[in-house]
């Protein structure tokens, strides 16, 4: 029996994303931390210093509604903050303002593309820690902190312990992602650690468990395997990976009779691997209380309806859209949708397109163009569909002298690129180019004459069998008409003259 077919994998998911705000969560020093000289951005509130009230910041609370809007949760009318401690130098009050027993958000979900569902327990609001840096010099150690991150606003996404495989955790957290950036919640940039995923996992035999409000249970006497935590992961590529790791490593020490204990572990990129941090053996005791400086937060229906006037069509909705409006493959409806920025791209070129070649027909096309030429030259550069910075009517009318056939598609290729790299302007490069057809297309035919004359050794390969040297005849013909003419027609010529 193997192994995936004797223990089932199950992972719940903690995200934190720090979200977009200018001011930090509950002072009026900016967030905007990156790359900052240390300790500039930080005031008595974000310092800890004894007598520091702090004041909740309104557009961070919205963010965190607005999450929990987008991601099917239930919004608590009242907002209470709670007091988290522990004793930890990145933490000068001594706790971290969080929420305990009352989240913004409950009870939401994100369906995934194979239909399972993930259950979000709890999406609720806090505030990051500072940042600690530890260094040796001279056989000296010594730590620096940088309090500049102290008191970013970060919203803390929870899910049920639902997910059933490496795959379904990096589909999730990339759906996380997407809202964020979709909804400007949050640049959601995992190196820059805006965005910070936390799987825990276990393993446990097939058919000796069961799943009931949001637990997992054992049946019968069955003693539930630990589960275990992998912190410091940097992208969602290395989401997949770690768990993929830990969960082979967890089955590797059950087979081999190892218990598992309840454990800490951290994920090392360099070397692909899980490493052992601390144990865990009863939960932490943080002695949670409620934070007596904020008052309670009235959200009205009318806060509600204000916030979720920020819901845009978010990917899935997208993707379904260009599937069964217009026909897009569902492959290329995902690509282009993964980003709002390619995605309104397509839409604008779309609605450019459409007078002249219908609705369908203008979304085919406009999709072939950015999923074929666009994203090679923007992979090949190493920018955005929009940093190509052309204008989608000229870009349109590219496509659309293209399809009435004034030059080929090799032809409108090169001139998109020559016209991203040397910056030609399109619009006088196209109107060369019909004019270059308006003048050799009475000449086709001679065309291929003088071709035929100038390349006797084509020719004869051609007449002796070798069809390939077809080929090279009717390049020579594209090159003198600047691709102007139809190749298909062109090679029909051709063998029309050489048959005789
Ligand atoms: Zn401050
Ligand atoms: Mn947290």
């Amino acid at each position: 029996m193997s192994e995936s077919e004797k223990y089932d994998v199950i992972i719940g998911l903690e995200i934190h994303i720090q979200t977009n705000t200018k001011s930090k969560m509950f002072c009026s020093c900016p967030t905007g931390y990156f790359q900052k000289e240390p300790n500039t951005h930080v005031c008595p509130v974000c310092l800890g210093l004894p007598g520091a009230l702090p004041v909740p910041n309104k557009r961070a609370i919205e963010l965190c509604i607005l999450m929990g809007l987008a991601t099917n949760c239930d919004i608590d009318k009242e907002i209470y903050f709670d007091r988290k401690h522990y004793f930890y130098p990145d933490l000068p009050k001594g706790y971290q303002i969080s929420q305990y027993k009352r989240a913004i958000c409950t009870d939401g979900y994100i369906d995934l593309k194979n239909g399972n569902r993930v259950e979000i327990e709890r999406i609720h609001q806090e505030e990051d820690v500072a940042k600690s840096t530890h260094h040796s010099e001279n056989n000296k150690e010594y730590s620096l902190i940088d309090y500049n991150k102290s008191g970013v606003p970060l919203i803390e996404i929870v899910t049920k312990p639902c997910i059933k495989s490496a795959q379904e955790a990096k589909e999730f957290a990339t759906k996380i992602r997407q809202i964020s950036r979709y909804l400007n919640i949050s640049f959601a940039d995992m190196e820059k650690g805006q965005m910070r995923c936390e799987p825990n996992i276990s393993v446990q035999e097939k058919g000796k468990w069961e799943y009931k409000d949001g637990k997992i249970l054992p049946i019968g006497d069955y003693k539930l395997n630990s589960k275990v935590e992998v912190k410091n992961i940097g992208s969602i590529t290395a989401v997949e990976k770690a768990i993929e790791y830990e969960v082979k490593r967890l089955v590797d020490d059950i087979e081999n009779g190892k218990e598992i204990i309840q454990q800490t572990r951290g994920w090392n990129a360099e070397k692909g691997v899980t490493e052992f941090q601390r144990s865990k053996e009863t939960a932490d005791d943080y002695r949670y209380m409620p934070e007596p400086d904020i008052l309670v937060i009235d959200v009205t229906e009318e806060d509600i309806e204000r916030i979720s006037s920020e819901i845009v069509e978010l990917p899935d909705e997208k993707t379904e859209r260009y599937i069964s409006s217009w026909g897009i493959s569902e492959y290329s409806a995902e690509v282009i949708s993964s980003t709002k920025e390619n995605a309104t791209y397509f839409e604008n070129l779309q609605k450019v397109l459409s007078p002249k070649l219908g609705e369908k027909d203008a979304a085919i096309e406009a999709s072939n163009w950015l999923m074929g030429t666009l994203y090679s030259i923007s992979n090949e550069k190493g920018i955005t569909v929009s940093e190509m910075d052309i204008d989608i009517t000229e870009l349109a009318l590219l496509i659309l002298s293209f399809k009435e056939g004034i030059f080929t598609k090799n032809k409108a290729e090169e001139l998109l690129r020559e016209c991203i790299e040397n910056g030609k302007d399109i619009t006088a490069e196209i109107e060369n180019l019909k004019q270059a057809k308006n003048d050799t297309s009475g000449d086709i035919d001679n065309i291929v004459e003088e071709c035929i004359v100038q390349n006797p050794k084509a020719v004869e390969d051609y007449k002796s069998g070798k069809d390939a040297s077809i080929g090279f005849l009717v390049g020579k013909i594209m090159q003198a008409t600047k691709g102007t003419a139809n190749p298909n027609e062109v090679r029909n010529i051709l063998i029309e003259k050489l048959k005789r």
